[in-house]
């Protein structure tokens, strides 16, 4: 019995070439911004299909970069998804844009004719994020931004890897020159690559990334760098008050292997995905993640659905209980009306969301992750349905001694 196998929510694949490039960086001198986040954005550029990458020290820094860039400010609403972390919320009010919540689909995603019925003539921008790594319906939310010229940004967060139609998530569609303006990926330490803490925002637009670049750094123009190079280099002008945002060369160090181990990272996850729903299927207490044919899911999160009236206890219950068999777990997401902080948004009628709220209390993320063996993934799946069946919900006719 393997019952005291004890299985963490996550842990991070980190190796030898990982090691070996932060330690020479460290060694080499230059530790900040330079040549290594040069190669690792390169690189990224040419995986995800896109003309302009730049390395930040997470998505949320890279989502508000392109949100100010965008120049989305006062009287700007944004519209995204309730499901999500409160940092795609957050960067719309940093710019002092009025976020609005769409309500979600059958797939966890924001839902598009939500999204039709919550634009107004202040609407100027959709933020969709791809939820666990599945993608958004980007064709209908793109169609809804050309019809009311509106600007597009991705949460990309848990999508590095994933494709829509065929293109790598967050790159757009290059047969039918379709895009968005912006797209932030993370690389937190839980998330499909990581840096530790960092992130990569990615553009079409050359005067968008130019801006996005000034931003990120202070708000120093390179121009006059260029300008003014005979006087030496000492010299910079402030054109704007920018951030510090840059991602730096210890950072990328980890970056640049972690992108290369990509597609094996995402081979593990989909075929321990396969694992879980397979052990699941037959399981009615339980209904595994939504999954659909026009994409390639990159798998970041695998979460369940609790049916609840086939069940004797509720979801927080449930995950202590998974948590007494040793298995570790999450919840994505405490929906943004939740939290006190959103609380006077979410009583706005533009942001009822009832369909993610009638969602929260029936997810669970199980563990999934490449450092996780198959016999672990498979005593997680065993454990999901054991428990499921010892916390299945008696029928009435049972339990009044019914004489079926
Ligand atoms: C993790 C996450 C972020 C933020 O990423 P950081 O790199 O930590 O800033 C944003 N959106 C979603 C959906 C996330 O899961």
């Amino acid at each position: 019995m393997s019952n005291s196998l004890s299985i963490p929510y996550h842990k991070p694949s980190i190796g030898q070439e990982e090691i070996d490039e932060v330690v020479a960086t460290l060694q080499s001198g230059w530790l900040t911004t330079g040549a290594r986040t040069a190669q690792f954005e390169k690189e990224f550029r040419e995986y995800v299909n896109v003309p302009h990458a730049m390395g930040v020290n997470s998505c949320t820094a890279g989502l508000h970069l392109a949100l100010a860039a965008l120049n989305l400010g006062k009287g700007a609403e944004v519209i995204t998804t309730p499901l999500t972390f409160c940092a795609t919320v957050n960067v719309i009010l940093h710019v002092g844009a009025t976020p609005v919540l769409a309500d979600i689909g059958p797939d966890g995603n924001i839902d598009p004719a939500s999204i039709a019925s919550r634009i107004t003539e202040k609407t100027r921008a959709i933020l969709p994020v791809h939820l666990a790594g599945l993608p958004a319906d980007m064709d209908s939310i793109w169609a809804l931004a050309r019809r009311h010229r509106l600007h597009v940004v991705e949460d990309c967060a848990h999508a590095i890897g994933a494709t829509y139609r065929g293109w790598p998530v967050g790159g757009g569609n290059p047969e039918t020159g379709t895009h968005s303006d912006a797209s932030a990926y993370s690389f937190y330490a839980t998330k499909n690559i990581t840096t530790g803490e960092g992130g990569m925002v990615t553009s079409h637009d050359e005067a968008l990334a130019e801006k996005m670049k000034v931003l990120c750094l202070h708000g120093i123009s390179k121009d006059a760098w260029q300008r003014y190079s005979a006087a030496g280099k000492w010299y910079y002008e402030v054109l704007e008050a920018g951030f510090k945002y840059n991602l730096s060369d210890v950072q990328s160090s980890m970056g640049i292997h972690q992108l290369r181990k990509l597609p094996s990272f995402l081979e593990t996850r989909k075929r321990y995905a396969m694992i879980y729903n397979e052990i699941l299927a037959d399981v009615e207490e339980v209904e595994t993640p939504p999954d659909k044919s026009d994409c390639e899911h990159a798998w970041h999160l695998y979460t369940i659905r609790l049916n609840l009236d086939k069940l004797s206890v509720n979801r927080d219950e449930f995950i202590t209980l998974l948590q007494e068999r040793g298995i570790g777990t999450s919840v994505h997401f405490i929906p943004i009306p939740l939290h006190p902080f959103f609380v006077s948004y979410a009583n706005l009628p533009q942001n009822h969301c009832p369909e993610a709220m009638a969602l929260y209390p029936r997810i669970i993320s199980l563990p999934l992750y490449p450092a996780m063996s198959e016999e672990q993934v498979v005593h997680a799946a065993n454990q999901v349905k054991d428990l499921a069946h010892a916390v299945r919900k008696v029928r009435a006719f049972a339990a009044a001694g019914g004489s079926r």
